[in-house]
């Protein structure tokens, strides 16, 4: 059994996503979904370990709290200092990683035919999603990762994660970029405004929103409409899961049955 924590969960489609893998591959699994309270995420981690769940994901406000509370952690989770993903391992011990950034490679590379080695990125946003991107870009050879942000300070900080390839900048330089990525929430339902001017935007840019609901941003619809590639989220979030569905059954993920579930699940709440 493997569960996802978060808060607010309610949302999630990650049972969606984890429950049609497993009956596709009829495995003897079921994937659920708790509402942990701000604070409680090293209490829950117990409470998995007690009950011997196999696996673990974990998403808002938990990805930092919950590392203390575990016994081993992969080097991109100790880098970041945030786990979206624990493993069950031999004796009950539980490991940290963190598959965002692997997850958006592979979205990167598989969905959109994009390799960021040499290339020039643009990350707006700072957060947990953010830093797993600029790490994840600059392991992948980007020539350059700027980082831009509403707190500027955060941008620092993100971008000291991968020194000498990320760097804060501003919004601005969008122009110049080959990949432009949103990693904050503007586009969330009702939100219309946009992380970067639709003028900067234009043929040979790709251009990814991370958030996936609704499934056309105003960030995917204006890189669109003034000629650039662009994709949402979803990607990232079928492919996160992939790995975390990976490390916990060893099984290979049957990925085009996740997107199916999780697509289905997205349009029936339009
Ligand atoms: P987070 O840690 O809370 O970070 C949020 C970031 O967005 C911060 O940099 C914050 O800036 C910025 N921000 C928030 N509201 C803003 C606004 N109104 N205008 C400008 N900037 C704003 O969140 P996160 O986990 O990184 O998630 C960020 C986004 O990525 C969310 O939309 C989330 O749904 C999405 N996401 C998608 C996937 C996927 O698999 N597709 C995975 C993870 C996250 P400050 O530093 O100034 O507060």
């Amino acid at each position: 059994m493997a569960a996802v924590i978060g808060h607010p969960i309610r949302h999630t489609v990650s049972p969606v996503i984890h429950n049609a893998a497993f009956r596709a591959l009829e495995l003897d699994w079921i994937f659920t979904a708790f509402e942990v309270a701000p604070g409680r995420a090293a209490a829950a981690a117990e409470g998995a370990r007690d009950i011997g769940l196999a696996g673990l994901s974990v998403t808002m406000p938990h990805k930092s709290d919950i590392v203390r509370a575990l016994d081993r952690l992969t080097p991109t989770a100790q880098t970041l200092g945030a786990v979206n993903t624990v493993v069950r391992e031999g004796g009950g011990q539980l490991l940290g990683d963190n598959t965002d950034g692997a997850g958006f490679l592979d979205a990167l590379r598989t969905d959109e035919g994009f390799d960021p080695a040499g290339r020039r990125c643009l990350v707006v946003g700072a957060g947990g999603a953010a830093r797993a991107v600029v790490v994840a870009l600059a392991d992948a050879g980007a020539a350059e990762v700027v980082v831009t942000n509403r707190t500027p300070a955060r941008a620092e900080e993100a971008a000291a994660l991968a020194p000498g390839v990320a760097r804060a900048g501003t919004a601005d330089e969008a122009d110049g970029a080959d990949l432009i990525v949103n990693a904050t929430p503007q586009g969330m339902a009702g939100d219309l405004t946009l992380p970067v001017e639709a003028a900067a935007l234009g043929p040979g840019q790709l251009v990814v929103d991370l958030v996936y609901h609704p499934a056309l941003t105003p960030l995917v619809e204006a890189a669109r409409s003034r000629g650039a590639a662009a994709a949402n989220g979803l990607g990232m979030l079928i492919h996160q899961a992939a790995h975390a569905f990976r490390l916990w059954t060893g099984e290979d993920p049957p990925l085009e049955v996740m997107s199916a579930a999780a697509l289905a699940d997205l349009a029936r709440r339009d």
